[in-house]
């Protein structure tokens, strides 16, 4: 069972999207477990604060280190062997060799920041992996822990059906996906390309390869 904790002030955010559909009925199946922790409960003081003012100054607010290391300890188990993030625009790019991994491990925990981001120690003090979805800045770690969740869940053995077992679609081979098409045949005026009503599986196998390798090249020449 591929078990998930989260860290966030806001657990209510979760599974949220993921409580739908493929990966909600996973979860309603339990091939996969989804832990929600507030924050909050180890913050200090009366006003239970989790943040405070920038050292050297500036804007905004920083989440404290004590305070994320309680909240991860009480979460860890000993002897946990799941990997865990935090979600950071500096962090390394999530892709799907690494949903491919994680899927295959034991869970993951994951911290969820917000405000301006978190004290730099807690990363070597608990051994984070700071993972970023993208470059652009959301406004909290939440929507981004919920991208590498979906994207890790879907390849879950016994998720996805056989047919659906994704070997063959983006990033997979190191390239983009095919296009698709599906009825009617014709649609305001666009047809479907004749090689894949021709029933002839070796040329419908090479137009995918070779538009998978084209588009590949136009869209992606990072990846070809
Ligand atoms: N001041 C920070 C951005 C803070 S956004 C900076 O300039 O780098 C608040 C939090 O949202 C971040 O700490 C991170 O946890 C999350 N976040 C924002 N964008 C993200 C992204 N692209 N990938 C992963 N997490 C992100």
């Amino acid at each position: 069972m591929f078990a998930c904790t989260l860290l966030t002030l806001f657990p209510k955010m979760f599974p949220g999207p993921l409580g739908e559909s493929l990966a909600g009925d996973a979860l309603a199946r339990g091939l996969w477990s989804c832990d929600a922790l507030d924050i909050r409960e180890h913050g200090l003081g009366r006003h239970r604060a989790v943040d405070d003012t920038p050292a050297g100054g500036g804007p905004g607010m920083v989440m404290r280190a004590d305070v994320l290391a309680a909240s991860l300890d009480a979460a860890l188990t000993p002897g946990d062997a799941r990997p865990r993030l935090i979600m950071s625009p500096r962090g390394e790019r999530f892709t799907q060799a690494r949903a491919r991994e994680w899927a295959a491990g034991p869970g993951l925990v994951i911290v969820c920041p917000r405000f301006e981001g978190f004290d730099e120690r807690i990363v070597a003090g608990r051994s984070l992996i700071e993972v970023s979805i993208g470059d652009y800045v959301l406004s909290g770690g939440e929507v981004a822990a919920l991208a590498v969740l979906d994207a890790c869940v879907r390849l879950i053995p016994g998720v996805m059906g056989k047919a659906e077992s994704g070997a063959e679609e983006s990033f997979e081979a190191g390239r983009l996906e095919y296009p698709h098409y599906t009825r009617p045949r014709e649609w305001e005026g666009r047809a479907i390309p004749d090689v894949l009503l021709s029933g002839d599986h070796a040329r419908i196998e090479r137009w995918r390869r070779d538009e998978a390798e084209r588009i590949t090249r136009v869209r992606r020449p990072d990846l070809a």
